[in-house]
């Protein structure tokens, strides 16, 4: 099979292929290696791409490959879902041996000393990682442009960003780079960035899957999740990582449901589970601010949905105003506390400048980018005595407040849907200049993250020829629900003719004239946004 045609799979059809003996794990894995070190100049959507682990993976998934075929077909049906398949990391999952930056200078040179509990998961499914993604800088942004080691561009226009702040790992799935990949979200750094590129993404619930071996922006709020080109490949990157880890004590002992096992390949089945479903459509997600193609793109969704069988119920989300604000004390505040551990005396970047006050100040002050240190600042300030009352004890009120909202709807329905981003992806600069124009990127996706919730974002057609994105919200411990509600809007719209677009910009990426993506000077005056 071409090179071009290996790339171009789904997960769920590699693993099939693979199983027949149609081609192998390694002639699958060389073909992902050449096409991202071919195309990735012109997007950087790697940190870095490891062929000789990749390459030493691929053969290990042979050999159990080989073996099951000599035990029969019981054997092979037995391997696990993402046996040989291609998957990229985000550049803040630590791997023994290899570097983890997470985006920022302050880890630059820090080399993992063992693997995250995700890595550990994804290695024995025999999964192939092919490196790491690129990021926004502590996963603070919503496009990428934080990272300190230069913006990544969005597959669909080069001179747009591909979201954030896991970017990379959306870009990289976009351009059939890796067949899925791991993301973790915050605010919306899953979700976003997946909507942005048109790929699907999903943040499963709080304590779904273990931090152990992720480096921390929020603790309370931080989630590992996954991207895929369809909701079937999302979900199997997900069931492999899910579960309790004794390592990470917020991980949940709630058993992982077989997700894949609901999610048929045949279209008809998978829509017929809409007849009868409540879905809730919240009147306060259609934001001031949001283009009219993502609103007419998203409601001719819900259309969709209700001549398919399901019910629209028109739900109220009041606190939704608050998420913002909510976020941007919470998240700073455990960012502060979380970040002060990078002391240039422990990992990474280091700076000697006198005294032990002295080194801490020039390495901090030099290790870490803007974002960062607004966010150290807004964080400490929020936690500071006298403040801490009127700030972070009343955002978690607040917090409580919104979760109570969402309590409150699924009462009356079994999912929620919405707007995934108000906007399409924006050009590179846009926002850099103008932070609360960046914030404002996630207002549909923060309430989620706050109430601790799963949602998933799938692709509901164009604006602009740039991808558009349906985000579905479940109850706290349903993302078989929600997968399967997303693995059914696919089933009720797979003959749609947006469907047959793919990244229009991906000619560009193979022409060496193309640059590396830059953000556009603008002057200090001048304020981003729409
Ligand atoms: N954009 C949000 C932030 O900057 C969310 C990021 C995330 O989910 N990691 O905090």
């Amino acid at each position: 099979m071409s090179d071009r045609r290996l790339t171009r799979l789904h997960a769920h059809e590699m693993a099939r292929g693979l199983r027949a003996g149609e081609f192998g794990a390694r002639e699958l894995i060389e073909a992902h290696l050449h096409l991202a070190h071919a195309t990735d100049r012109a997007l950087h959507a790697w940190m870095f791409l490891d062929d000789d682990d990749a390459r030493a993976g691929a053969d290990r998934a042979d050999a159990r490959l080989a073996a099951a075929r000599r035990d029969g077909p019981a054997a092979l049906a037995a391997l696990p879902p993402l046996l040989g398949i291609p998957v990229g990391l985000k550049d803040l999952v630590v791997t023994r041996g290899q570097p983890s930056t997470a985006g920022s200078r302050i880890l630059e040179g820090f080399v993992g000393p063992f693997d995250a509990h995700i890595a550990e998961r994804i290695r024995e499914a025999g999964a192939v990682v092919l490196g790491k993604t690129n990021m926004d800088e502590f996963a603070m942004g919503s496009s990428t442009e934080h990272s300190a080691w230069g913006p990544t561009a969005n597959p669909w226009a080069l001179d747009r960003v591909p979201g954030g702040s896991s970017g990379g790992s959306a870009a990289a799935v976009a351009a059939y780079h890796a067949a899925v990949s791991i993301g973790t979200d915050t605010g919306g750094s899953i979700r976003q960035p997946a909507a942005l590129c048109g790929v699907t993404g999903m943040k499963p619930t709080y304590g779904r899957v273990s931090r152990f071996g992720i480096i921390a922006f929020a603790s309370s709020l931080d989630q590992v999740g996954s991207f895929g080109r369809d909701v079937r490949d999302a979900a199997a990157l997900l069931q492999t990582v899910a579960g309790r880890d004794d390592r990470d004590s917020t991980s949940s002992p709630v058993p992982v449901p077989d997700f894949l096992a609901d999610l048929p390949d045949d279209d008809d089945l998978a829509a017929g589970y809409l007849r009868g479903l409540r879905i809730g459509l919240p009147r306060e997600y259609f934001v001031a601010g949001m283009e009219t193609g993502v609103e007419a793109r998203v409601r001719e969704a819900v259309s969709a949905l209700e001549s398919a069988g399901a019910e629209i119920v028109d739900v109220a989300l009041p606190h939704t105003d608050y998420g913002l604000a909510t976020y941007y004390i919470v998240a700073p505040a455990e960012a502060s506390a979380n970040l002060a551990r990078y002391d240039g005396i422990r990992f990474g970047h280091s700076v000697r400048d006198g005294d032990v006050l002295a080194d801490y100040l020039a390495t901090r002050g030099t290790g870490f980018g803007p974002e960062v240190k607004r966010r150290i600042m807004l964080g400490t300030y929020a936690l500071s005595a006298g403040y801490y009352d009127a700030y972070y004890v009343k955002a978690q009120k607040v917090r409580t407040l919104i979760k109570a909202d969402f309590d409150a709807a699924f009462e009356r329905v079994d999912a929620i849907v919405a707007p995934t981003s108000p906007t399409v992806a924006f050009p590179l600069g846009a926002r850099l200049r103008d932070p609360v124009a960046m914030y404002l990127s996630d207002t549909c996706t923060l309430p989620v993250s706050v109430a601790g919730l799963p949602g998933l974002s799938v692709p509901c057609g164009l604006s602009d020829g740039l991808p558009v994105g349906l985000q579905v919200i479940g109850r706290a411990w349903d993302e078989g629900r929600v997968l399967r509600l997303g693995r059914a809007f696919e089933a009720i719209t797979a003959d749609a003719e947006w469907r047959r677009f793919e990244p229009t910009d991906l000619p560009a990426l193979d022409d060496p004239s193309t640059p590396p993506p830059r953000v556009p000077s603008i002057p200090a005056s001048g304020r981003g946004g729409d």
